[in-house]
């Protein structure tokens, strides 16, 4: 695996997975733009996961919902009131932090000192936040008795007393620009799912349990972005919202944590770099009963959230809905006036109509792929002395699935033999073959042993039946990435090769 952050940056623009945002104009803080084999195997990502999620299980239906949504929606969901992080600014340098960053990037003995101030454990930085959310005035002195220093500047800061951002970017919709006529970038897919509840049920037909995937775009402001694309201000994420009776929610929840688990080995990502938190009452979400953090051990970062489990409860249907006061909604939910939809549905023994609760194991696609980077890269020493980095990909995760290259590229029977050998194999449906006419084989072998290609299939003069043995007339070198070992395959078997180790 990785043991930095920065190897894999590097490798990662070297290659072209990914690049800074906007970076001709000096770039823009938060976003990245996905390159040629970044976008491969996010692809390849999502693939995965909608093939687990979806087309595996028979619960469960698929849907893509629009990114705008409307006002309202993210009134009743409760973001507008509580989607925020807790922000403090300097004063000298009219920087802006994230107060629980802020905090957590001091030396121990200044973490110490505000911890004391606010009378909580320096083991316990959540808590320490939510005191100083609770109490700002004594905040703002806790930060300048400490000595807090602007990471900036890494001077000693003058800070304001910390107040709520609040996160999601609003935009306006339509050709007049006024109070009311703007619309929210969803902060999260999820509230899709729960708006378009009553039409999948009703054209599905679904019974409890069932659940809805989707993976999409969301958009949040993050004070501040950092750390690769760990944080970002444009994310994807990869949501499930699993409906179910009201009681079973408990043991759906430890199933689904189980799922999860799997599924990220199954990319590579193994059970012991997972650490599982259950996140403690007092830093749980507006809508969570119980919410079980996966944390990865990410290099340089450490451990941090690669995706949440969270029993919603009935909060969210329970929001969106009108005609509350019949409906036996166990969370507290605020009025709903606006909503003209009754989401309910029959409870699976008594056929009462409830409104169901959801568990929601939610990943994302920027930090899965982080961790997928991570546990593949491998740097070896070879026999002879020499060094190479291979990244060891799962195959179905790998950006391509073989590279075909022609030996000599100023022989038209080779690259012609080289082409249709490309052309076979791509119509296998694997995924993307390169056809790779760089003139170097050995370079070649290199570069795809970096980007994580299984298989380097090369044209050379025996294929075409003008090398020394004739006997190889119509076969190919294959040389297997983590291996390194080269088999003579005929062309006429080379499919059923490829595809029986690339599937
Ligand atoms: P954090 O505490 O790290 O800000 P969060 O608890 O706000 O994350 P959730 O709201 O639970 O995150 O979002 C679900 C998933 O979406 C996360 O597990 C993470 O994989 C992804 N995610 C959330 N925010 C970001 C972000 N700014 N950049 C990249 N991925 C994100």
């Amino acid at each position: 695996a990785a043991t930095s952050m920065e190897e894999l940056v590097s490798l990662c623009k070297r290659r072209g997975f990914i690049f800074q945002g906007s970076e001709i104009y000096g770039g823009l803080q938060g976003f990245w733009d996905y390159g040629p084999l970044g976008v491969e195997l996010k692809n390849n990502i999502k693939a995965a996961w909608w093939r687990t999620n979806v087309y595996e299980r028979d619960d469960m239906e698929g849907l893509d919902a629009s990114i705008i949504m409307h006002r309202l929606v993210l009134r009743h969901s409760g973001h507008e009131a509580t989607f925020s992080d807790p922000m403090v600014d300097n004063r000298k340098t009219k920087k802006r932090y994230r107060l629980d960053h802020l905090v957590k990037d001091q030396k121990a003995d200044v973490i110490a000192k505000v911890a004391e101030a606010m009378g909580e454990s320096q083991e316990n930085l959540p808590a320490v936040v939510s005191a100083m959310m609770k109490d700002t005035a004594r905040a703002e002195t806790a930060l300048k008795e400490a000595g807090v220093r602007d990471p900036f500047s890494g001077e000693v800061g003058d800070w304001t007393e910390p107040r709520p951002f609040n996160m999601m970017f609003k935009t306006t919709i339509g050709p007049v620009a006024d109070e009311d006529s703007y619309g929210y970038l969803r902060p999260e897919t999820a509230q899709g799912i729960f708006t378009n509840f009553k039409n999948v049920v009703d054209s599905t037909s679904r019974r409890l349990p069932f659940g809805i995937a989707q993976i999409g775009k969301a958009f949040r402001n993050e004070i501040t972005p950092r750390n690769f694309i760990f944080r970002v201000r444009e994310l994807e994420q990869m949501e499930i919202e699993f409906f179910c009776a009201p009681g079973t929610d408990e043991e759906w929840h430890e199933q689904w944590l189980r799922a999860r688990l799997a599924w990220w080995e199954a990319q590579g990502v193994p059970r012991e770099k997972i650490q599982i938190l259950d996140v403690p009452k007092e830093d749980l979400a507006h809508y969570s009963k119980r919410t079980y953090d996966l944390m990865y051990d990410y290099p340089t970062l450490g451990f941090e959230e690669i995706e949440g489990i969270a029993n919603r409860t009935d909060f969210d249907l329970g929001s969106h809905t009108k005609a509350q006061g019949d409906l036996g909604i166990q969370a507290r939910v605020e009025p709903n006036d606006d909503s003209v939809a009754k989401l309910v549905i029959p409870h699976p023994e008594t056929n009462k109509p409830i409104v169901p609760f959801v568990i929601e194991p939610s990943a994302g696609v920027d930090r899965a792929m982080l961790a997928v980077l991570s546990e593949a890269y491998t740097k070896e020493v070879l026999e002879n002395g020499s060094e190479r980095i291979v990244l060891k990909l799962r195959p179905h995760l790998a950006p391509l699935k073989a590279a075909v290259i022609p030996l000599a590229r100023n022989r038209p029977e080779i690259v012609e033999k080289a082409k249709s050998v490309k052309a076979q194999l791509q119509a296998l449906g694997l995924g993307r073959i390169l056809f790779e006419d760089s003139g170097n084989v050995g370079k070649a072998y290199r570069r795809h042993d970096e980007v994580g290609t299984p298989f380097c299939v090369t044209i050379d003069f025996d294929t075409i039946g003008q090398g020394e043995d004739t006997s190889l007339h119509d076969t190919v070198t294959v040389r297997d990435r983590d291996t390194m070992r080269q088999e003579r395959v005929s062309i006429a078997e080379l499919s059923t090769y490829l595809r029986s180790r690339l599937s």
